[in-house]
């Protein structure tokens, strides 16, 4: 392409970004490996901590969205952001074996684990496009990613509705909003979306990734119990209900 095509062009795109946001994130298409999907590693990740690690495009606006918070006296800090497999394995596996030692079947453990935690390979943190956020300005709870946190008297309610106001300017979203007809995992006030990249990548997650065939081959500890239905039901529910500005 000649270089004052490539101008024109994508300075129509930038155009119809600023416009029409979510037409955009439909029509960004980059191709997502396996691995990128799955967390099992991604060049597009930069940082080099657990709160510091976040796609490269996602860190651009995060940076932004951050600066124009710190104006209203807001720090926001990121207490997780991208996620490998192998982590989230830990996690996962960690608790199976808890909760199946205490007496619970494998089924009941699973319906116990995904509550509050993703099954390895499914989590939205895996892509380092999603983080999940707090007020470093505000006095410290010792548990941090609690929704009575953000509301009434909670330490974070400015934040949180600073967020609500500014977040969508910078492309981030809440993916797991409080909506009482929403399946899925709970309300997570603090988790957001960087929609430009998550969008694209969650199409290509529903196109490319056989959920159980996946959680197979990365022999996962109690996957021979996943059941059909289960992973239909965590798919449709755990995955898919959510946001529906987040959808492809
Ligand atoms: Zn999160």
């Amino acid at each position: 392409m000649k270089r004052n095509e490539f101008i024109k062009i994508s300075s129509i795109a930038g155009l119809s970004l600023a416009i029409f946001p979510q037409f955009s994130f439909k029509k960004f298409s980059e191709e997502f490996s396996r691995s990128q999907l799955i967390g099992k590693g991604n060049p597009d990740i930069v940082g080099n901590t657990y709160t510091s690690k976040m796609h490269k495009t996602a860190k651009v606006a995060f940076k932004e969205m951050k600066a124009a918070a710190a104006k209203e006296n807001i720090n926001i800090e990121v207490v997780s952001a991208y996620r490998s497999f192998q982590r989230q394995k830990q996690i996962f596996e960690g608790k199976y074996k808890r909760f199946t030692k205490q007496g619970l079947t494998p089924e009941d453990a699973l319906n116990k684990i995904i509550e509050y935690s993703t099954i390895p390979g499914t989590s939205r943190h895996h892509w380092g496009t999603d983080i999940d956020l707090i007020d470093a300005n505000a006095p410290r709870p010792a548990d941090v990613l609690l929704p009575e946190n953000f509301h009434g008297t909670g330490p974070y309610c400015k934040l949180k509705m600073w967020l609500d106001e500014n977040a969508e300017k910078f492309n981030f979203y809440e993916v797991y909003t409080d909506n009482g007809n929403r399946k899925g995992f709970k309300y997570e006030p603090w988790h957001f979306s960087y929609a430009p990249v998550s969008v694209a990548m969650l199409k290509e997650y529903k196109e490319k990734i056989d959920v159980k065939k996946m959680l197979a081959e990365e022999k996962l500890l109690g996957a021979e119990n996943f059941s059909d239905a289960f992973i239909l039901k965590y798919k449709e529910e755990n995955i898919l209900d959510i946001n529906p500005k987040l959808l492809p």
